[in-house]
């Protein structure tokens, strides 16, 4: 067998491949569209294509397909192959330029929101030559992004790939300021720790809620959850090692840099980390991953779940989204420097993740909001729905002594003074102690931590790359042409701490008391569900941010809010409905068998001797029948909530039904199951227990 090193990146057509199978100006002109965002010369297209073409068929793939991600959060392909009939009755395989630059997929069953009606049924694909095409299967997949055909962004990669440019024009201002004239383009990189959990796939089979919608909606606490904390980096069980070994292989084909893996806190839980790449590239290769995940796990007898919370009572999974921003050359701007200048540099850019977070929190918690995520954050396991940010104790003291003119007690006493000071390297193991702030500070890079499992990281990494080059741009504004430079730019530092300080956190998350702190002291916000942050998305000041940096037009994010309240909607709806039918035809009957058993055993027993008192049959039978009474009604209320919903207005009035009555009602309908549940025989329960589903592999 080939070694990692001989079969890693194989199914890529990657620079290696560019560079071997393009001539030589051919490959320089493409290299230039992927490194510094060139427009792509028409001409080099061809060349690419033939190439690319060539290349695919000697891996053996008949098709090609222009690879995308619609608003579905999850990505897309149609498949044509390469054959096209030639004179003699036979076919030549072929791919042109124009077809790898440009395709036109019926669009009309994608979510638009509103800006494509139906009988404008065309979108179009276009190429991202900055990540690149694989083969997965027999099909060459070409990256691209996906548009409705008067131009608005219909997919995830748009936005995405525009917020990174807005970033990178904001930051060279910058950096020209600090004397850098050399670099040229700032790319934001990330690494997103993915979570999931794996769980036998017979017992998955028989569970309608978790085939329906990725959860268990029912489901009575296991003797044994993840109190023991065993699991966590415990020893992988052999069965989940051979999947992770496969995936790792699979992955790798694909030019993926899975590197960690290792058991998570609950039972049955893990987590996949790849080394980081540009955020681009990084939002491709964790679809592919979850994509793959999921395809891999049967062939172990496994299902693997990415909802964001499969099991009610233990941890569900998150995302952890690694976040930076460096040079072409290779400066990482949220590393602190050698020099003073490139201290006062840092501080610079640290402030401006500062603001960022603080003046648009809300667009990052909207950038996390779904209806699975809405059952993490804030449940004691994952950071709640107030954002704020984890500097550490170093840095703290930093921006302490920079607001108020004070001697910095770090390495040597002295007076901050911006590019006379030398700031200390502040390494991870200092600065990593807190596990519950959701935007945390760690050393070089910033960890978002609220994201959900199976979100695209794309929506975060967007709002992320736009706050901050909205920081850049005013202290941009502010610095250019200013004959003292230093002096603006300690004051412009001094300010932002001042400012924004109330989004600093470094306590603990998961505190109640902090949440009252948040939203009555400092007045952060507090959007704990979908239905609540979703809608902020039209704000004045964050449509004003948005559509300066061209990074949305209005109109595409009056759709993606109406698609995401739907999104939001439709999964709830669909949970409602799952929770209506098994009630109806598998619960509320096993209990029923279950009571009716029980009956007859008592009166057989009073058959043979009418003195037996029969106390435990009577009082089980009755508590049952109380059960399954209150099932019924409570499945009777549910049905009548989700038939109420037709008659919201719009699709926020909507949203917010179902926060405030379909999930009640669910969880009361849950409630009374899962008693039942613990007074059921097992033989009748009509599907696996948590405890088959969680210690089951
Ligand atoms: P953990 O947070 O679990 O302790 P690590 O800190 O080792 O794990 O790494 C988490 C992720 O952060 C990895 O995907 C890693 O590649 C990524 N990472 C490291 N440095 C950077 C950086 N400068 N920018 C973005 N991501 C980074
Ligand atoms: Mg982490």
């Amino acid at each position: 067998m080939e070694t990692v090193k001989e079969y890693f990146g194989c199914n890529v057509f990657d620079d290696r491949e560019m560079k071997a199978n393009l001539p030589a100006k051919v490959y320089q002109s493409l290299k230039k569209t992927i490194d510094e965002g060139a427009t792509l010369d028409v001409s080099v297209a061809n060349i690419v294509a033939e190439a690319m073409k060539e290349w695919a068929l000697k891996k053996g793939a008949t098709h090609y397909t222009h690879w995308f991600q619609p608003l579905t959060g999850i990505t897309a392909e149609k498949h044509d192959s390469f054959i096209t009939p030639s004179p003699d009755g036979g076919v030549i395989m072929e791919f042109s330029g124009k077809e790898l630059i440009k395709g036109e997929p019926d669009a009309s069953s994608f979510p638009s929101g509103g800006i494509r009606a139906t009988f404008e049924a065309r979108g179009y694909t276009t190429w991202d030559p900055t990540s690149y095409a694989f083969i997965k299967g027999k099909t060459l997949c070409i990256p691209t992004a996906f548009c409705a055909y008067g131009g608005q962004a219909l997919d995830k990669k748009t936005p995405l790939l525009r917020s990174m440019e807005a970033l990178n024009k904001q930051a060279l201002r910058i950096l020209r300021l600090f004397g850098n004239d050399t670099a040229k383009r700032v790319t934001s990189s990330v690494g997103p720790e993915q979570e999931y959990f794996l769980v036998p796939k017979e017992m998955f089979d028989k569970r309608m809620d978790l085939r329906m919608t990725g959860r268990t909606l029912f489901g009575s606490k296991p003797p044994k959850g993840q109190e023991m904390d065993d699991h966590y980096f415990g020893i992988i069980k052999p069965r989940v090692q051979a999947y992770m070994e496969e995936l790792n292989q699979e992955l790798w084909k694909l030019g993926i840099l899975a590197k960690t893996e290792h058991n998570e806190v609950a039972p049955s839980q893990h987590e996949l980390a790849p080394i980081y790449t540009t955020t681009n590239v990084g939002t491709d290769h964790n679809q592919l991953t979850m994509e793959i995940m999921q395809k891999i796990a049967p062939k172990h007898g496994l299902v693997c779940l990415l909802h964001e919370k499969p099991f009610a009572g233990v941890n569900g999974s998150g995302k952890h989204n690694n976040w930076s921003i460096a040079t072409d050359e290779g400066q990482n701007l949220l590393s602190p420097g050698a020099t003073p200048y490139e201290n006062a540099q840092f501080l610079l850019f640290l402030c401006a993740v500062i603001k960022a977070v603080d003046d648009y929190q809300d667009l990052l918690r909207l950038s996390v909001a779904t209806a699975g995520n809405d059952h993490r954050l804030g449940a004691n396991e994952a950071p709640p729905a107030v954002i704020s940010m984890f500097l550490g104790d170093e840095l703290q003291a930093v921006l302490d002594a920079i607001e108020t003119d004070t001697p910095y007690a770090g390495i040597e006493k002295m007076q901050m003074k911006l590019g006379v000071s030398t700031l200390p390297i502040f390494n991870r193991d200092t600065t990593d102690r807190n596990r519950t702030s959701p935007f945390a500070f760690t050393g070089n890079k910033f960890e978002f931590r609220m994201l959900g499992s199976s979100n695209s990281i794309a929506c975060a990494n967007i709002m992320l790359n736009s706050a901050v080059a909205e920081s850049l741009r005013i202290y941009a504004d502010r610095l250019e042409g200013v004959d003292d430079f230093e002096t603006k730019l300690h004051e412009m530092i001094k300010k932002t701490i001042k400012d924004h300080k109330r989004i600093i956190f470094n306590g603990n998350g998961y505190d109640d008391k902090w949440i009252e702190e948040a939203t009555t002291v400092r007045g952060l916000s507090n959007y704990k569900t979908t239905a609540d942050a979703m809608p902020h998305l039209l704000d004045e000041k964050n449509v004003k941010m948005l559509t300066s940096h061209k990074v949305f037009t209005l109109e595409e994010m009056q759709s993606r809010t109406e698609i995401m309240l739907e999104n939001y909607c439709k999964s709830v709806n669909i949970e409602a409905n799952t929770m209506v039918q098994m009630a109806k035809t598998q619960v509320i009957p096993a209990i029923e068998k279950y009571a009716q058993d029980i009956a007859q055993g008592a009166l057989t027993k009073k058959q043979l001797n009418s003195s037996i008192a029969c106390g435990y049959e009577s009082k089980l039978v009755s508590r049952l029948s109380e059960l399954s009474d209150i099932a019924y009604v409570k499945t009777g209320e549910l049905e009548e909530a989700i038939e109420s919903l037709s008659k919201a207005a719009d699709v926020i009035e909507e949203s917010a039904m179902i926060r405030d009555s379909v999930l009640a009602k669910m969880s009361e309908l849950r409630a009374a199951c899962d008693e039942a549940e613990t007074l059921t025989a097992k033989s009748y329960w009509p599907f696996p227990t948590y405890s088959d589903l969680l210690f089951g592999v």
